[in-house]
């Protein structure tokens, strides 16, 4: 079995990170090198490695993603279109993957640059 990534054993609690959320398919934690005031990585609790590698049976995690980010925002006090937040996932050498363990940024508290470098 390969090593788990820095992901997993954050979800495992062998590393230490606050939560931000959890709930049965996903866990939410903050980046540690933040690009905006708010940085939050949303982990699936299962590994799919990137997102295109990602199968049918993944539907409901894929879903808890996103809801997970609804959540997170309202919490954060971000919902409202007047503040706003943006959603990554990145894929491969090109987009700049470094954790081979999929996960959606949810970036906030700062205008961001449209289109993304
Ligand atoms: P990627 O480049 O794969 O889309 O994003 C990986 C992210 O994970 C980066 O933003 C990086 O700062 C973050 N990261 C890497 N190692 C750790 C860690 O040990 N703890 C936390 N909280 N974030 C990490």
């Amino acid at each position: 079995m390969s090593e788990k990534t820095i992901f997993q054993k954050i979800i495992d609690r062998e590393i230490p990170a606050p939560l931000v959320y959890e709930d049965d398919l996903v866990a939410a934690f903050n980046d540690i090198s933040p690009q905006a005031p708010i940085h939050v990585l949303i982990v699936p609790k299962k590994l799919i490695p990137r997102v295109g590698e990602a199968v049918a049976e993944d539907r409901a995690t894929l879903g808890a993603l996103l809801l997970a980010a609804g959540k997170i925002a309202e919490k954060l006090g971000i919902s409202d279109r007047s503040k706003g937040f943006r959603l990554v996932i990145n894929h491969g050498k090109d987009a700049g993957e470094s954790v081979p363990h999929m996960h959606v940024h949810l970036l906030a508290g700062r205008s961001l640059d449209w289109p993304p470098g």
